[in-house]
């Protein structure tokens, strides 16, 4: 009827302005969440296939106060809508900097902290200017930081891309590309960029004993990559039998939840001094 009609025409716009309040007060939330820090670095150990450690990737999470921790999945990408992401990323750095400052006067050897980088956050005039300031200030090794980026942010402006990885590169800070395998990007056209690592995407990890296809693509990845020079790491790695299958192809670290879990750095410091004995 027409009666019904209006109503669902109405309850249709009414849904749509639910979704679009929602987002508006998450919108409001995350700036404010930005303003007082209400942030937490999580870290993954990157190991190799005896659990021992190579480095570590640094994952946020947002320490709410009514819902409590939040997964970055649920507000990264309202962050790079509203152009949060560009203080978020300069807070995830200088944070990722404190915290190395931190483990090198503990007596910590942590070979590295990888960082997610957005796209947005990449594009900025001062991106470049904004790490270097960090570890100017922070004083500490520019090598002790891997920068990841997504096949999709690395091909998308390939000019602005060369120019501000050559100057990455020449602070010292290394460049993986992250979630390998997922994009559209050929390794002809990574070879012309100066790459220290491929990430293998969790996807292919994941059905890697079962799925022939992934399993061949895993293993040319690897191949191409050592070819030309640059290190793999495999990430999602849940089972031994991922890790032994990865192994044998080539990989030679690992991340995932059979090593452990992303942690706080009280947690990993303790993860660390174990593996040390
Ligand atoms: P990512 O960079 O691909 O990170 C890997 C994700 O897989 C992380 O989820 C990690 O906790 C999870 N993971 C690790 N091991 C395993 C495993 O064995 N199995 C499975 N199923 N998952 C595993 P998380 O921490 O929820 O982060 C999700 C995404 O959020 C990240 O994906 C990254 O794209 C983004 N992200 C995280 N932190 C930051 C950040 O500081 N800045 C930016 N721009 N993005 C971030
Ligand atoms: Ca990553
Ligand atoms: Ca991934
Ligand atoms: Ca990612």
């Amino acid at each position: 009827s027409k009666t019904k009609g209006r109503n669902t025409i109405s309850f249709f716009h009414q849904s749509i302005q639910e979704a679009a309040d929602a987002r508006m007060f998450l919108e409001k939330e995350l700036r404010s969440a930005i303003e007082n820090q209400d942030f937490i670095l999580y870290y993954q150990p990157q190991t190799d296939r005896f659990g021992r450690l190579s480095g570590s990737e640094a994952l946020i999470r947002w320490e709410h106060g009514q819902k409590g921790l939040i997964a970055p999945d649920q507000f990264i990408p309202v962050a790079e809508e509203a152009g949060l992401i560009v203080p978020l990323g300069i807070w995830v750095f200088r944070e990722s900097c404190a915290q190395m400052r931190k483990w090198l006067d503990n007596g910590l050897d942590i070979q590295h902290i990888s960082i997610n980088v957005s796209s947005k956050q990449f594009r900025q005039q001062d991106f470049v200017d904004q790490i270097a300031e960090a570890i100017r200030q922070y004083e500490v090794p520019a090598s002790r930081f891997v920068i990841e980026l997504t096949e999709g942010v690395v091909i998308d402006n390939i000019d602005d891309t060369v120019k501000k990885m050559r100057a990455l590169k020449h602070l010292g800070v290394k460049i993986s590309i992250d979630d390998f395998g997922t994009g559209y990007s050929s390794l002809t056209y990574l070879k012309q960029l100066p790459l220290d690592e491929l990430k293998i995407d969790k996807s292919f990890v994941r059905d890697i004993t079962t799925d022939f296809n992934d399993a061949i693509i895993i293993e040319t990845i690897i191949n191409m990559a050592h070819n030309l020079g640059i290190d793999v790491i495999a990430e999602g790695v849940e089972t031994e039998a991922q890790k032994d299958f990865l192994y044998n192809k080539g990989c030679r670290v690992f991340q995932g939840y059979y090593f452990s879990r992303p942690m706080t750095s009280a947690d990993f410091e303790v993860w660390v001094r174990k593996g040390e004995r």
